[in-house]
């Protein structure tokens, strides 16, 4: 049960003064709960985007050039527009100094009179403008009378807001809400907050709201520090709980003397990395071990991920159980069936391939297979984890390329085998400081280095003007024996935006090109894809256009040119990965980035990162910080929730720290008898992870 001491928190905005039916939906829409209704806590954690600053003056002689002001004058006269005009209402007020005009488009006359009457003195507030050298103010924000000028603020804060929310009655609301606000017991560790001198929770949003210097609210200031980190141990103390009851119950040990693996490394073309060796390593000391592996690979493109998917794949098989590796998209998941088989062919093993697109004979075949346990290393798509898939003993899934599931999804596959260890393997180089945020508490293996005898790939940058001189120097390059991409923004099912449909481009460059190119498209049927994808492996097609159907890991070694058209319009991180499908082997390659003129600065600036840089990581951070975080990893479409507060790209060294301590806690205090555990189940519920307070128990 929630602590009755956050009641007040929970109570619903409605049963604040002023908060009719009208308002109240207009804040349901601001804070976007569908259904749910908007709470005193939504309306604190509101913060503000800035602060208006309100200058007091004197006299009409001593106005400033701009700003917001607050002066006292006298009415001196209305001028009422004629009907149906569309000149505004002009009220003049004066002092001693001189007179200027306050604006009124279409303003409700009676009230307009009432609160501005003829030869009354008047407090006005609101932002100064100069018009034919004469001062006004549109739309005054405050007009009291001049006993009650104390009234106006001085510092206002500025909000997000909706239409049909005035400025001034959200910040009424919230004002209200903070009067509210209960004292709750410290659930933060008082060392921390005295060496890094925050402020106690309540008074920390005090701050935030009503600061005596707009500085006290900036999100690196001591108030937003403080409830950043607040919300960081919330989660990661969330998270640690639910892994705690995760790796407890069901860990399951493996053994395997690592025969198998031996004969896939036989059989491999190559040697292994130094960081494959210790990657794998980690991954197989997590399998022979008691606990459940929650772990997550990262290794920028082209870093031989795949091999180490089917070494862990291999181990558990080796153990008696079978394996899983889910991919993205179809496309994907043949290209690896097509690696990985030959190879587990060496080690005796047999495998699958399941996309939802086979045929249905096929299909009740390789699935009697896989649920007799027959079927050691199973290879699909999302289609896997339909209900009509059973395993016999499943011990692993591989999750590869994939960064589209929230953590409490990823953790619900677990249902198909009895506990199976978990790998995530993603290319998308996700900045150091948003792991966690996306991932939780998974443990991190990071493939830093890449195999030897890779090339450095060229990049330049070219305006779409110059196609034509693009066209032939990539004509020359294949008639040198090179492969190319060419990727177009969209199919054409978008003319509005208009962007360069692939077809049309498969079209031109036929003209050129003959029937050495091709066409892959996410519209074209599996057939057709798997053809195209084939002949261009096999080099009968030396030139393949495409949509972005080839982002993620399409793995055709002796490409070595990519041409990305319109490539300002791509994010940086999903540029760095298509750029990844080229600079396999061991021939130079290049990557042009076509742009459509002009330029803005900052897409300029965006396209020479990658320039400049060919670290996916170093990528990452830049995207993040020109784009926002929520972009890069397409968080908004994919609904993975964010923080409300914390901003993960100012307060990421906090949410480590969170992660450290919320180890601490839980070691210390495995089940939650101390002070502060009752502190922190206030934390977790004012923060949504009533969840987790279930599992405080359990320890
Ligand atoms: P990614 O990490 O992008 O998924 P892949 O697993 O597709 O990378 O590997 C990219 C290419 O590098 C593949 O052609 C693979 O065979 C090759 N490769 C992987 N490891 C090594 C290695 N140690 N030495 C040489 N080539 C390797
Ligand atoms: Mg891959």
């Amino acid at each position: 049960m929630r602590p009755t001491r956050l009641d007040p928190l929970f109570a619903p905005a409605r049963s604040l003064p002023g908060v009719g039916p009208r308002i109240e939906s207009l804040l349901q829409r601001l804070f976007g709960e569908a259904g749910a209704d908007c709470l005193m806590r939504d309306l604190l954690f509101h913060f503000p985007a800035g602060f208006i600053e309100r200058q007091r003056v004197r006299t009409i002689a001593d106005l400033p050039a701009d700003g917001v002001v607050t002066l006292t004058l006298t009415v001196e006269r209305h001028d009422i527009p004629a009907r149906g005009s569309r000149a505004p209402w002009r009220v003049t007020v004066a002092d001693d100094t001189g007179s200027m005009q306050l604006i009124y488009f279409n303003p409700r006359a009676d009230w307009l009179k009432k609160a501005l009457p003829v030869g009354e003195r008047r407090t006005i507030s609101g932002r100064l403008e100069w018009y034919d050298y004469r001062a006004q103010i549109v739309h005054p924000d405050y007009i009291v009378t001049a006993q009650r000028a104390e009234e106006i603020p001085d510092l206002d804060p500025a909000y997000g807001l909706t239409s049909g929310l005035s400025a001034r009655v959200l910040r009424k609301i919230i004002a209200a809400a903070l009067e509210r606000l209960p004292t709750l017991p410290e659930w933060q560790d008082s060392a921390i907050l005295k060496e890094r001198n925050w402020p106690q929770f309540t008074k920390a949003l005090r701050h935030i709201h009503q600061p005596d210097d707009p500085r006290a609210a900036l999100p690196l200031a001591p108030a937003w520090q403080r409830l950043a980190y607040d919300e960081f141990l919330a989660s990661q103390l969330s998270l640690a709980l639910v892994r705690r009851s995760l790796t407890r119950a069901t860990g399951q040990k493996r053994t395997f003397a690592g025969v198998l693996h031996e004969k896939i490394m036989a059989a491999l073309p190559y040697t292994l990395t130094a960081s494959q060796k210790r990657v794998i390593g980690d991954i197989q000391s997590d399998l022979a071990s008691p606990d459940r592996m929650l772990r997550l690979l990262q290794g920028d493109v082209g870093s031989g991920k795949t091999v180490i998917a089917l070494l862990a794949m291999v181990a558990v098989a080796e153990s008696g159980a079978q394996a899983v590796l889910m991919a993205p998209t179809e496309i994907l998941a043949r290209q690896h069936f097509s690696v990985i088989a030959p190879l587990a062919k060496a080690a005796d093993l047999h495998v699958a391939l399941l996309t939802g697109k086979d045929r249905r004979a096929d299909r009740t075949t390789a699935q009697k297979a896989i649920a007799a346990g027959e079927t050691h290393l199973i290879i699909g798509t999302h289609a896997l984890f339909q209900s009509s898939v059973s395993f016999d003993d499943l011990g692993l899934v591989v999750i590869d390329e994939q960064h589209r599931f929230g953590v409490h999804q990823r953790l619900a596959l677990s249902a198909k085998g009895r506990a199976p260890d978990i790998l995530v393997m993603t290319a998308t180089p996700i900045p150091r400081t948003l792991v966690l945020t996306f991932y939780g508490d998974m443990d991190v293996s990071q493939l830093h280095e890449k195999p030897a005898g890779r090339q450095p790939i060229e990049t330049r940058i070219v305006s779409q003007e110059r196609l034509a001189e693009v066209v032939s120097h990539i004509v020359s390059a294949l008639a040198a024996g090179d492969k190319a991409y060419w990727v177009c923004p969209l199919v054409s099912e978008s003319d509005v935006l208009d962007v360069t449909a692939a077809e049309e481009r498969y079209n031109a460059l036929s003209r050129d090109l003959g029937d050495r190119v091709g066409l892959v498209h996410g519209r074209m049927t599996s057939a057709q894809k798997d053809t195209a994808m084939a002949r261009f492996r096999a080099g009968d097609i030396r030139l393949l256009v495409a949509t972005t159907v080839i982002e993620v890991g399409v793995d055709v070694t002796d490409a070595t040119i990519m041409v990305i058209e319109q490539a300002e319009r791509f994010g940086l991180a999903q540029l760095h990965q298509l750029r990844g499908r080229v600079g396999r082997g061991d021939r130079p390659s290049h990557c042009l980035l076509m742009y459509k003129p002009p330029l803005g600065e900052t897409a300029r600036a965006r396209l020479e990162i990658l320039r400049e840089t060919n670290d996916g990581f170093r990528i990452a951070e830049e995207d993040l910080r020109l784009r926002g975080e929520g972009d890069v990893m397409g968080v908004r479409q994919s609904g993975v929730p964010g923080f409300r507060i914390a901003l993960p790209e100012l307060h990421g060294e906090l949410l480590q720290m969170a992660r450290d301590e919320a180890q601490v806690i839980l070691a210390q205090d495995a089940g939650f008898k101390s002070r502060r555990a009752e502190a922190l189940r206030h934390l977790l519920y004012l923060f949504g992870r009533d969840d987790a307070v279930r599992l405080m128990r359990a320890g």
